[in-house]
């Protein structure tokens, strides 16, 4: 599903340059579930953007789904965005003047979706997450955790290949965080593509496999014997 090799990435600022990715080179199969760690500043967000094509690469191949990602244009870009992956952030990134079935509608609506069958797909994604009935409430009448389950069915509703999450549960208590590694793990048991960007090593052990990122190259990359968040909950 994702293969990249010898990925490279500079941050230039002035005279000084950060060489922030070394030399990465990974490969992630359909249906996986995998986290990326590594301390603050490792270049965890860095590489999760390069993979969701939100950033470029200076050097190296990226391969999604048979695709090269490289010199797109950003018409093509976007039509790849929209196809191929979902995001899920840390700190939801829910439009906040919009309700919660709105938000999950929206990237239906770049995709010229029709406004009655948007409402059908965000309803029923918003049925996934446990949250029909909270479907006319705003961001703001929302705990955190019911935050996240949003942001997650608006990833899922235009039914991307990729689910690609930056430390989706680091604005969560440890409760809500299980609740919400419960539902990824039930994403990713029907069968979806999944990487989770995290520093919790409780997280990363919900998991089935664990990229260790430090100084810009990948030190370490084992399968795990998955916890089931469910225990925790
Ligand atoms: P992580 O997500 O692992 O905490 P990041 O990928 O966000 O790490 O950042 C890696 C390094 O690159 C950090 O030192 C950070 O300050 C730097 N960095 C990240 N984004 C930029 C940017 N847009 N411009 C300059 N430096 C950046
Ligand atoms: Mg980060």
């Amino acid at each position: 599903m994702i293969e990249i090799k010898n990925l490279h990435k500079s941050y230039v600022m002035g005279k000084n340059s950060l060489h922030v990715l070394k030399g990465i080179n990974f490969e992630v199969a359909e249906g996986e579930l995998v986290s990326i760690m590594g301390s603050s500043g490792s270049g965890k967000s860095t590489l999760l953007n390069i993979l969701g094509m939100l950033d470029e690469a200076d050097e190296g191949s990226y391969m999604l789904d048979g695709v090269p990602i490289k010199n797109l244009n950003e018409r093509i870009a976007a039509k790849y965005r929209n196809k191929f992956l979902g995001f899920i952030f840390q700190s939801f990134n829910l439009i906040s003047y919009k309700n919660a079935l709105d938000n999950v509608a929206l990237p239906l609506y770049y995709q010229g979706v029709k406004r009655k069958e948007r409402v059908d797909i965000a309803m029923s994604y918003l049925e996934k997450v446990g949250l029909a009935q909270w479907a006319s409430h705003l961001p703001s009448e929302l705990s955190g955790g019911q935050k996240q389950r949003v942001a997650i069915a608006r990833a899922l509703a235009s039914n991307p290949k990729v689910l690609l999450a930056d430390e989706p549960t680091g604005a969560l208590d440890s409760q809500t965080s299980y609740e919400v590694m419960d539902l990824i793990q039930g994403i990713n048991d029907e069968g979806r593509t999944i990487l989770i960007v995290t520093h919790e090593p409780d997280i990363a052990q919900m998991t089935k496999r664990i990229v260790n990122l430090k100084d810009g190259v990948i030190i370490d990359d084992t399968r795990v014997n998955q916890v089931r968040a469910l225990s925790h909950v």
